[in-house]
């Protein structure tokens, strides 16, 4: 099952117990976001044969209409019925000659008929990506002016204005924020989904930190062998110029302990050195060895 599915899935869970008022006002959205909502012809199609069912059912149950149910390819069609078309429109505060859709907000009789209205809605026309491979969720809509009062809706939940675009003739608004999808779930009723969006965020977080802390520890050994193959090379010359034996005691001891050592750290050629010479005191006489090959 997709993510999207799963969170219709638990969409539908959530608004079986709710005040008749909020029934009717999710069973709107999901009507006025359907395939078609006017006299001429007023259809749903999904892939959820479960809300199809529930449709169907609360349709017949509030007494508004009888619907039909037909398999169309991988889908669902509920279909309402020309004899019934109208008493819905009238019912949900519609004319039967609207030139664009918009939404009736006489339709919203408590506080929580607004979230309601959005989880029909969601369950008609929206979608929204499986977290681990990006953060989106969107409602599309047939009508701009419909898009453009839904995103009203969504403000007036107190959640942010989504963006809007348009895409094959269709407009949707849209969330890529994670905290905003996550608040948008929340709100229609996905906790589970919203706990999904949480989880996948804290690994992804977790994934990155790890991945920084190895990219700096990567980038810490590239220098040190990058310093460490340039004092190889120094003493490598002094060898070949001078002897190691020219050098003051001290210097070829750091020389003998480097070449020794061809991958240590400072701090483990200090650890290393028979007369204990400090981090800093190797540095100081590496760099001495160096300055010392490329004199003439
Ligand atoms: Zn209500």
């Amino acid at each position: 099952m997709s993510f999207s599915a799963g969170v219709k899935t638990e969409l539908l869970r959530a608004g079986a117990e709710q005040e008749l008022c909020c029934a009717e006002a999710q069973l709107y959205g999901t009507l006025l976001f359907g395939r078609d909502f006017s006299s001429r012809s007023m259809s749903l199609r999904t892939e959820s044969r479960a809300l199809a069912d529930y449709v169907c059912a609360q349709l017949h149950e509030i007494e508004l209409a009888s619907a039909q149910l037909r398999q169309a390819g991988r889908k669902w069609e509920v279909v309402v019925r020309p004899e019934d078309r109208l008493r819905v429109l009238e019912r949900f505060g519609h004319g039967q000659n609207e030139v664009s859709l918009h939404i009736a907000t006489e339709n919203f009789a408590c506080e929580n008929c607004r979230a309601a209205f959005l989880r029909g809605a969601f369950l008609a026309c929206a979608a929204v990506t499986a977290p681990e491979r990006q953060y989106h969720l969107e409602f599309a809509a047939g009508y701009k002016r419909l898009a453009r009062e839904l995103c009203g809706i969504l403000e007036e939940v107190g959640l942010p204005t989504p963006k809007l675009c348009q895409r094959n003739g269709v407009w949707l608004a849209y969330y890529k924020d994670s905290a905003q999808i996550e608040d948008a779930l929340a709100l229609l009723g996905a906790q589970l989904a919203m706990l999904d969006l949480v989880t996948v965020k804290i690994e992804k977080d977790m994934r990155n930190n790890v991945n920084r802390i190895v990219n700096f520890e990567v980038a810490n050994v590239g220098r040190t062998s990058a310093a460490a193959a340039a004092q190889l090379l120094a003493i490598q010359r002094l060898r070949q110029r001078q002897g190691l034996d020219s050098l003051p005691p001290s210097l070829r001891e750091a020389a003998l302990l480097r070449e020794e050592n061809p991958e240590a750290s400072l701090q483990e050629l200090s650890e290393l050195s028979s007369h204990s010479m400090t981090r800093s005191g190797i540095n100081h006489r590496l760099k001495r060895l160096i300055a010392l090959s490329e004199a003439e």
